[in-house]
């Protein structure tokens, strides 16, 4: 595989853009909005910048990996000589099934699709193609270029020699796959939403505040960050999309999101995207310092 085309440029699309870029791969970052592009490019320069000045990698490793990567607005440009497909675009089950549908008749015939979604059915995305033995999850973890985990998910349909390039071609990234089979929330977001969750419950409640429940899950439970940043971190949106899908594929009551969720997310407070969740993110460059310490 040489050519790695990637839907979306937003939180993971830059971060997958990245980590597929420094590893030598030709990278086609295609998202529909321009803006989004320009700020994904922004992103992945700040931090090859801090790589740099961190001695990880050199001048001319951060010139390569830049130019390893186009970008494009339109997908069938994009993925015309793609090997493989790897959709980062917004969690909604309807945009995806659309976007699978167009790379099937966009992309090569041998040309394998992953997605990253968090939550959503590989095997019902993958029904929508005519290659369901070619259609694999692979999530990513936040931020990308540093998390090793790969979440590999096998839809219903996958093949095993698609599972095994996969498996093979994470290596290749630095990362470690980890094969896991097809239900809503995977085994990562399975486990970790609930107890995010948990934690706005216990805010919305009123049993303590936002710095206390995430002093008491850092400090007594020796999380890196505590879940109502993590929750700011990877997004509300995203946060609510995984849990309503967990919701209605599982019709378990204990999957519900919290209404304080719900609210905040109507309320456009998405977290650090939108420059406000849990905590404050305005003033100037707060939430990068804040990931900086999470990620000494
Ligand atoms: P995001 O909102 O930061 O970015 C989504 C991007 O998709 C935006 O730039 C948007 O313009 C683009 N987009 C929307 N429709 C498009 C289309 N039709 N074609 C091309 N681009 C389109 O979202 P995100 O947090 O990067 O999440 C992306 C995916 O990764 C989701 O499926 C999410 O569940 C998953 N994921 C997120 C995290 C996290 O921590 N945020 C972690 C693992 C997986």
């Amino acid at each position: 595989m040489k050519n790695i085309a990637v839907i979306g440029a937003g939180t993971m699309g830059n971060g997958i853009a990245h980590t597929f870029a420094q590893s030598g791969f030709k990278v086609q970052l295609i998202d529909i909005c321009e803006t989004s592009l320009e700020k994904g490019i922004a992103t992945i320069t700040k931090n090859l910048d801090r790589m740099i000045a961190k001695e990880k990698i050199s001048d001319k490793d951060k010139t390569e990996t830049l130019g390893n990567i186009s970008t494009f607005t339109a997908i069938a440009e994009g993925v015309k000589n793609a090997d493989l497909v790897v959709e980062a675009a917004t969690e909604n089950i309807d945009l995806k099934l659309k976007i699978f549908k167009q790379l099937d008749t966009s992309c090569p015939k041998n040309t394998i699709l992953a997605t990253n979604t968090s939550s959503i059915s590989i095997t019902q995305i993958a029904a929508v193609t005519s290659r369901p033995d070619m259609v694999i999850g692979m999530h990513f973890m936040n931020p990308v270029p540093i998390m090793k985990l790969v979440e590999i998910i096998r839809g219903y349909n996958t093949s095993d020699s698609v599972t095994n390039s996969i498996m093979e071609l994470s290596k290749k990234l630095g990362k470690t796959p980890t094969e896991v089979n097809d239900y809503p929330g995977f085994v990562a977001n399975r486990i970790l939403m609930p107890m995010l969750n948990e934690s706005i419950e216990t805010l919305y409640n009123g049993v303590a505040g936002v710095e206390e429940i995430d002093t008491v899950m850092k400090l007594g439970m020796a999380h890196p960050m505590g879940p109502l940043q993590l929750a700011d971190f990877i997004g509300l949106d995203v946060c609510l999309s995984i849990l309503n899908v967990m919701y209605n594929g599982f019709k378990n009551p204990k999957y519900a999101p919290c209404p304080l969720l719900v609210n905040m997310v109507q309320a456009g407070k998405l977290g650090v995207k939108s420059g406000e969740g849990f905590y404050d993110y305005s003033e100037s460059r707060k939430a990068e310092k804040i990931a900086q310490q999470f990620l000494k």
